[in-house]
C-alpha cells in the first residue's frame, strides 16, 4: 500500500515541481456532481476519439458564466454555467464545444501559457467543506482565495475559425452519441443579446466566444442536418440536472434565493435537497435533518443522501451519530474517494477503539486515487498524530501544505519530519523531495518566502 502511495505521490510531485501552486483556486469538489458531469461528458469525449480518463473535468466555484479548456486536456466549468444552463442538452452542448477545442488542439497555445503563468495547483475543496473552513484557518484562507488568477487565464481568445470549427465538431460529437444538438444552438441563441453589450459587461464566456450571426446560423444549419433536433433528453439526464442545480444553489446561494426557487410547498426531491443544504448552511439542524430524513425515506439507497446526513450531523458536532450515515454512503458507493474521506473524518474525530486506524486506511486508499487532495492529507496528519506517529504526521502536513501552495510551511514540516524519519525509507525520500522543491534557494520559491 505504502509503496503504491508513494509512487503515485512522487509522480504527482514530479509533475508539480515546475508549477507549485501559487494561489489556491476556487475549485469545488463534490462526488455526486462529478459523477453526473462524467456521465454527461464521457460519451462526448469518446465520440471525439478521446480517452475519458485522460481528460480532466474541473468545477470552479464562480457565479459567472464560463467554461474553458486549459492546461492541456482539462475542461473547466464554472458553477455559474452549470446553474444557468436550463437543460442537459445546453450543458452537454457547451461541453461538446469545449471538447471540440481539445480535439482540434486549439488549446495547445493556451496550455503552454497556462503552465507558464499560472503556477497553480488544482487545489480543490468539497462543496460542504467550504462551511467548515473556519475550523482550519490556514486551509480555509487558501480555499476561500478567489479564482481571479485562473479566470484571467481563460481570456485567451480562440480565432473565429477555431470557434466555428469547435461548433461544428460539437454537433458531430452529439450526433454520434445520438443526442440532440438543439441545446447548444439554444444556448448560443439565448445569449445572443450579449453581443450588443460592451466587452466588459458580457459574461466571460461570450467575451471569448463572440456570437456572430453567421456563426450561429452555420451552427443551426449543421445541427438541423442531423435530424436529431427533436430528440428529447432522457428522464435520467433531466433529473440529474435538477439535482446538480439544487445542490449548487443550496450550497452557494443565500437562503432567500434558495426558498424563492424551492418554496416550502415544493415537495420534490431537488427542492428538499436544496432546503436541507440551505438549512445546514444557516445552522438550522432541525430543518436540515427533517428534509434529509424525508429524502432518505424516498430513496434509502442514495449514497449522497447518506453523505449529506453524515455531513449535517458532523458539522453540528454530533460526531458519533455522523459515523453511520458516512459508513453507509461508502458502502453504497465504494469507489468514491471523497466519501471515504468524509467517513474517515467522522471516525478519526470519534476516536473509539480502532477508529483512527481504520480512518487512516481509508485515507490512504483515497490518497492513492487523489494524491493531491490536501484535505485528505490534512485528515491523515490528524490520524497519524493521534497514534503518536509524529514524524509521519509532520510529513502528511508537509504534503497538505504543498498541495495548498503553502511552500514555506511545506518546507518547514518536511524539514521537521526528516529529523525523525529513518534514513533511506520511502517516507524519508518523500520528505527530502518536498524539502528540495520548496527550498528557499530556488529562484521560483523566493517570492513565497519574501511574502512572510
Ligand atoms: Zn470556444
Amino acid at each position: 500500500m505504502i509503496r503504491t502511495l508513494f509512487k503515485a505521490a512522487t509522480l504527482a510531485l514530479a509533475s508539480l515541481a515546475l508549477s507549485l501552486p501559487a494561489v489556491a483556486q476556487g475549485f469545488i469538489r463534490d462526488a455526486e456532481i462529478e459523477a453526473i458531469l462524467r456521465e454527461y461528458t464521457d460519451p462526448i469525449l469518446e465520440a471525439a476519439g478521446l480517452i475519458p480518463e485522460d481528460v480532466g473535468l474541473y468545477i470552479i466555484g464562480d457565479p459567472s458564466l464560463n467554461a474553458f479548456v486549459a492546461g492541456g486536456q482539462r475542461i473547466h466549468l464554472h458553477t455559474g454555467l452549470i446553474i444557468r444552463t436550463e437543460t442537459p442538452g445546453q450543458l452537454k452542448g457547451v461541453i461538446a464545444h469545449e471538447t471540440g477545442h481539445i480535439s482540434g488542439a486549439h488549446g495547445a497555445r493556451r496550455a503552454a501559457d497556462f503552465a507558464r503563468s499560472a503556477r497553480s495547483g488544482y487545489l480543490s475543496i468539497g462543496l460542504g467543506i467550504i462551511a467548515l473552513a473556519a475550523g482550519a484557518p490556514e486551509l480555509g484562507a487558501a480555499l476561500i482565495a478567489n479564482s481571479q488568477q485562473l479566470t484571467a487565464l481563460s481570456f485567451f481568445t480562440h480565432t473565429r475559425a477555431q470557434e466555428s470549427s469547435a461548433d461544428q465538431a460539437a454537433v458531430t460529437f452529439l450526433e454520434r452519441t445520438g443526442e440532440s444538438p438543439a441545446g447548444i444552438v439554444e444556448f448560443f441563441e439565448e445569449f445572443r443579446y450579449q453581443e450588443v453589450l460592451s466587452q466588459a459587461r458580457r459574461f466571460e464566456y461570450f467575451r471569448t466566444h463572440p456570437l456572430a450571426s453567421d456563426r450561429i446560423r452555420a451552427l443551426r444549419q449543421r445541427a438541423e442536418e442531423t435530424g436529431l433536433m427533436d430528440v428529447p433528453p432522457s428522464d435520467r439526464a433531466v433529473a440529474q440536472m435538477e439535482i446538480m442545480h439544487a445542490k449548487l444553489i443550496g450550497f452557494l446561494e443565500p437562503p432567500n434565493a434558495v426558498y424563492q426557487r424551492y418554496p416550502e410547498s415544493d415537495k420534490s426531491e431537488p427542492a428538499r435537497y436544496a432546503r436541507a443544504i440551505s438549512a445546514l448552511q444557516s445552522v438550522d439542524l432541525g430543518k436540515a435533518i427533517s428534509e434529509i430524513d424525508a429524502l432518505l425515506e424516498i430513496d434509502p439507497e442514495n449514497p449522497y443522501y447518506h453523505e449529506l446526513k453524515g455531513q449535517i450531523l458532523f458539522e453540528f458536532g454530533k460526531i458519533e451519530e455522523s459515523v453511520e450515515p458516512n459508513r453507509r454512503a461508502v458502502e453504497l458507493a465504494p469507489d468514491q474517494p471523497l466519501l471515504m474521506i468524509s467517513y474517515a473524518r467522522s471516525m478519526i474525530a470519534r476516536g473509539e477503539e480502532g477508529d483512527v486506524e481504520e480512518g487512516e486506511t481509508l485515507l490512504r486508499r483515497s490518497i492513492i486515487a487523489e494524491p493531491e487532495n490536501a484535505f485528505a492529507w490534512s485528515e491523515l496528519a490528524k490520524a497519524l498524530d493521534k497514534q503518536g506517529r509524529r514524524s509521519e504526521a509532520q510529513l502528511a502536513t508537509a504534503e497538505r501544505s504543498f498541495h495548498i501552495g503553502d511552500v514555506v510551511s511545506a518546507n518547514s514540516f518536511a524539514q521537521r519530519a526528516m529529523q525523525g524519519l529513518d534514513k533511506g525509507t520511502p517516507l524519508m525520500r518523500r520528505a527530502q523531495d518536498i524539502a528540495a522543491v520548496t527550498d528557499v534557494r530556488l529562484e521560483e520559491n523566493r517570492r513565497y518566502y519574501r511574502r512572510r
